[in-house]
């Protein structure tokens, strides 16, 4: 176990043709989707993700995965494990950007 700060991660929620861009902890991200995202009611329902997940060559794809709300949990995860910002000299990865900034303007 990691004795830092609890990990936190980037939302990626599409809002009006943007990732929302909220920075909160991975713990709290089920009820950030629900209050702000709409992903919330019966369990059975259905959500499209609408997680937007940046491509190699720089531009976007939309997820679009469909599945019931009681999966959310489950699904956001593959989202926030490939949500690795990777130091291109060092191979260090971060789930910020703005984290990796940092460390490349600290040691390289
Ligand atoms: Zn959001
Ligand atoms: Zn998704
Ligand atoms: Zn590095």
């Amino acid at each position: 176990m990691d004795s830092g700060a609890p990990e936190e991660v980037e939302c990626c929620w599409k809002v009006d043709n943007h990732r929302c861009g909220t920075i909160l902890p991975e713990a709290r991200l089920g009820n950030h989707l629900a209050a702000d995202h709409d992903a919330c009611g019966a369990d059975t329902r259905r959500l499209i993700c609408m997680w937007i997940i940046p491509t190699k060559d720089g531009s976007q794809s939309l997820c679009g995965a469909s599945f019931r709300r009681d999966n959310l949990k489950r699904h956001m995860a593959i989202h926030l494990g490939n949500q690795k910002y990777e130091c291109p000299i060092c191979k260090r990865t971060y789930s910020r950007a703005d984290t990796l900034k940092g460390h490349y303007k600290k040691f390289h």
